[in-house]
């Protein structure tokens, strides 16, 4: 069985990619690795933040990995937040005042189109692989549901009347930016390794 790292704390996350994986597979966090620091995420770009992090767990601890970037683009907003998309509203990421905020700066605007976008950057061997998944769809005018994290509550996905905060998670999972990007990720690795 070979490991590969996902460069995440978040087990949940961790968690859920197993359970989308065949067996011959094992994903481990980084405190598997002993890895508990910060791992700075200073790009520009959500995918060169993605690679920033695998190439700092490859580099510092010579394992095969992959990480996750994900961003909201708000058209009429020229992309914005993007790669802020955490700290929106402030450094304390607070998801409500990044979705007060956001709800705000679209006041006066008739397109509401966005996307979320993630990229999954994957090194095996020192070989690098991005894996890019996008959702499109709109920003409510104001919070609808209570399930799900982030921004969940404003982002109607497209074909839909319901947010991702009123769906059930396997639901949102199918249509997601970041279930595209898993199921890519996974349909290389069972072929790759
Ligand atoms: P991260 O890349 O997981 O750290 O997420 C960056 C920002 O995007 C954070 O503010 C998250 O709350 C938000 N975010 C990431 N994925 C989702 C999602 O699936 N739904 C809503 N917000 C998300």
């Amino acid at each position: 069985m070979r490991q590969l790292i996902f460069a995440t704390g978040n087990i949940n996350k961790i968690k859920e990619v197993n359970e989308m994986l065949s067996d011959g597979m094992d994903i481990a966090g980084l405190k598997d690795i002993g890895c508990f620091e910060d791992i700075p995420e200073t790009s520009p770009t959500i995918e060169g933040n993605a690679l920033q992090k695998a190439r700092y767990v490859f580099t510092n601890y010579h394992v095969n990995c992959f990480s996750e970037d994900t961003g909201l683009e708000i058209d009429a907003l020229g992309g914005e937040p993007g790669v802020y998309t955490a700290r929106y509203a402030g450094e304390q990421r607070d998801s409500n005042a990044n979705m007060r905020k956001a709800i705000q700066e679209l006041e006066n605007k008739s397109d509401r189109g966005a996307q979320f976008k993630t990229v999954i950057a994957l090194i095996i061997d020192g070989q690098e692989y991005t894996f890019e998944g996008i959702a499109r769809g709109s920003i409510a005018y104001q919070k609808m549901g209570t399930g799900g994290f982030g921004y969940d509550p404003i982002f109607i996905p497209e074909g839909y009347e319901t947010s991702f905060a009123q769906m059930s998670s396997e639901e949102k999972n199918k249509i997601s930016h970041r279930g595209k990007a898993v199921s890519l990720l996974i349909d290389f690795l069972k072929k790759e390794l």
